[in-house]
């Protein structure tokens, strides 16, 4: 549970195209309102999690309490190697 850690969605660069909704195995994305991603449980997200922003294809996934330098790896708001900090667990699917 993370209430100061969870993804926050820039629409105006996000494609819809569902990846963070689908992969997500915590039900932080409302599912209901897929491809749109909505965070619907932001508490569920885990804590330094990346999964999500790591396989945005867009870079439009970013996170409110990231203090780990941590930018997103795709899109045009790429800069860094995008290495996800959780090491590779079950939160990036
Ligand atoms: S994939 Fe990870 S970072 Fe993205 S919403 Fe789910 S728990 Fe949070
Ligand atoms: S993975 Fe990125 S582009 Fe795709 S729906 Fe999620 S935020 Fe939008």
């Amino acid at each position: 549970m993370a209430k100061t850690w969870y993804p926050v969605v820039d629409y105006s660069v996000c494609t819809e195209c569902g990846t963070c909704v689908s992969m997500c195995p915590h039900s932080v994305y409302d599912t209901k309102k897929a491809p749109t991603p909505v965070v619907k449980v932001p508490d569920s997200c885990v804590d330094h999690c990346h999964g999500c922003g790591n396989r945005c294809p867009s870079g439009a996934i970013t996170y409110i309490g990231d203090d780990t330098g941590w930018t997103p790896p795709n899109g045009k708001k790429a800069e860094s190697d995008g290495a996800c900090s959780c090491g590779g667990g079950s939160c990036c699917g």
